[in-house]
């Protein structure tokens, strides 16, 4: 049987964080009653002319020179023909010939992706199944809602790659404060193109492409998924058809939707009542140099000005609300490794452990730094200030002095109560006493842990170290 390799390419569109659609002046909130975001220009009406959007091409080009493309100085938007009952136009305003930026690439786990191009375009409405009338209605809300098309290169081997790819450039357009980048809200959505090889083969297979799948965890499945069962077909001696295909992460599988169109079924042609696009070398130059600090900077600069690991830096950086909470907290208490490790440790365990992401995080720097800060200064201990942390994490704001006081984590560093605990300890297990000074060191430990339960982990570890060695000895 020979050994297959899998080949991914990726088509990620990306809903551009403009007030207003990129052809018209309707606002782009998301929500809001249904059909009340809609004018003649977005809902195609005769006679109603499209005039682009200056933020909407400020935002691309940025997103381009955040992925590394070339800008290019003209291009142009053309109609790309379908009927859908949510594109009440029939077309939709997109760009075939001449995208905006074209040549990027982006780095996942040391392997280059390359950005084939980023074009412009406008987005479609939504179709809304009625429960009471069992219709399907449509809303044009979302129609002209500007987006971004990224579409990489072939370049990705394995489910891994492909995540990390799509978790690169997720981090840097959300960096950048193009789009939220909500994938479980829709404003960025990924398409897999997918097929196999024989490892060795040169030549691409034939693809299926799955659209729209909205979480991280799914892209790594369906693309594990896909590769199987393509292999599955061949090894059966079946063809594999060039197909649209549904993943269906609950089923772990993937059913066929439609056979793929072509470019040319789309009746492609230059969209008359929108200009060429012109921009100025001076314009993109002004992109480029107001461009904030990208993960990739940040990767490299973490481990030198804040001595964190590689491996620390790279998931701090690849997730927009953990490195500005890492950032916000190193600055406020000053201590940037304990910022990190709580963040590492306990706030991605909490994350992990609810099946939420980063974005999703209430727990705000000011409360982060302030239980380093009572840690660090002795007022609590460890276990103390993990319990006042799943507290913070699990409450939208939270008044950690009070909360301290409220709980009782203040730790017992009273000399003389301390001492009581050690005496009682001491007292009430002659035989371990006995064993720690015949040479058992190991006893030790197990006095700490008793005396420390004693105290209800309360106790200052360093000075009920030293008491206890000192009535020891
Ligand atoms: P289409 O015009 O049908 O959208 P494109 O040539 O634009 O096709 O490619 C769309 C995406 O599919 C790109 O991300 C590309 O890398 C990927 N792709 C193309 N051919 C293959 C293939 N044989 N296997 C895997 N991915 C592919
Ligand atoms: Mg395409
Ligand atoms: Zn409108």
């Amino acid at each position: 049987m020979p050994q297959y390799e899998t080949v991914v390419g990726l088509e990620i569109h990306v809903e551009l964080a403009t007030k207003s659609k990129i052809f018209c002046g309707c606002s782009t909130a998301f929500g809001g009653g249904q059909n009340t975001r809609v004018c003649p220009v977005c809902m195609g009406l005769p006679g109603a002319l499209p005039v682009l959007n200056r933020q909407a091409v400020d935002f691309a080009v940025r997103a381009g020179l955040a992925l590394n493309c070339s800008i290019a100085k003209r291009s142009m938007f053309d109609r790309k023909h379908y009927f859908y009952p949510d594109l009440p136009k029939a077309f939709q305003i997109s760009q075939l010939y001449l995208p905006l930026c074209a040549d990027g690439w982006v780095d996942a786990l040391g392997k280059r992706v390359r950005i084939r191009e980023i074009h412009m375009e406008e987005d479609a409405g939504k179709l809304v199944h009625d429960p009471w009338t069992d219709a399907t209605l449509a809303d044009f809300n979302r129609c002209g809602v500007p987006l971004i098309e990224i579409v990489t290169q072939p370049d990705m081997r394995t489910p891994e790659e492909t995540v990390e790819a799509v978790r690169q450039i997720r981090a840097a357009l959300s960096m950048l404060g193009v789009s939220d980048c909500k994938m479980q809200e829709g404003s960025l959505r990924v398409d897999v193109n997918l097929s196999v090889r024989p490892i060795g083969s040169t030549e691409l297979g034939t693809r299926t492409e799955m659209k729209n799948i909205n979480s991280l965890k799914s892209i790594g499945r369906a693309v594990a998924g896909e590769a199987a069962r393509q292999i599955e077909q061949i090894e059966l001696g079946k063809p594999i058809i060039q197909q649209t295909r549904r993943w269906d992460d609950s089923k772990g599988a993937s059913t066929a939707m439609r056979s793929k169109e072509d470019a040319h079924d789309y009746r492609y042609f230059p969209e008359p009542d929108v200009a060429p696009l012109s921009l100025t070398d001076e314009w993109i130059e002004e992109r480029r140099s107001s461009l904030p600090e990208l993960p990739e900077h940040k990767r490299k600069r973490y481990p030198i000005e804040y001595g964190l690991s590689e491996y620390d830096a790279g998931i701090l950086v690849s997730e927009k609300a953990l490195c500005e909470l890492f950032e916000r907290t190193a600055a406020q208490c000053g201590k940037p490794k304990e910022a990190a490790n709580w963040i590492m440790g306990e706030v991605l365990a909490a994350l992990n452990q609810r099946g939420e992401s980063p974005d999703q995080l209430t727990l705000s720097p000011d409360v982060l730094s302030r239980i380093i800060a009572m840690q660090s200064g002795g007022v609590i201990n460890r276990n103390g200030a993990r319990q006042v942390l799943a507290a913070a994490l699990s409450a939208d704001a939270l008044d950690v002095d009070e909360y301290v006081k409220a709980n009782q984590l203040a730790m017992v560093g009273d000399e003389s109560a301390l001492q009581e605990i050690v005496r009682r300890v001491v007292d009430a297990d002659p035989d371990s006493v006995a064993a720690y000074r015949s040479g058992k060191e190991k006893v030790f430990g197990y006095l700490m842990g008793q005396a420390m339960k004693a105290l209800k982990g309360k106790g200052d570890p360093n000075r009920l170290k030293a008491l206890l060695k000192q009535a020891l000895e």
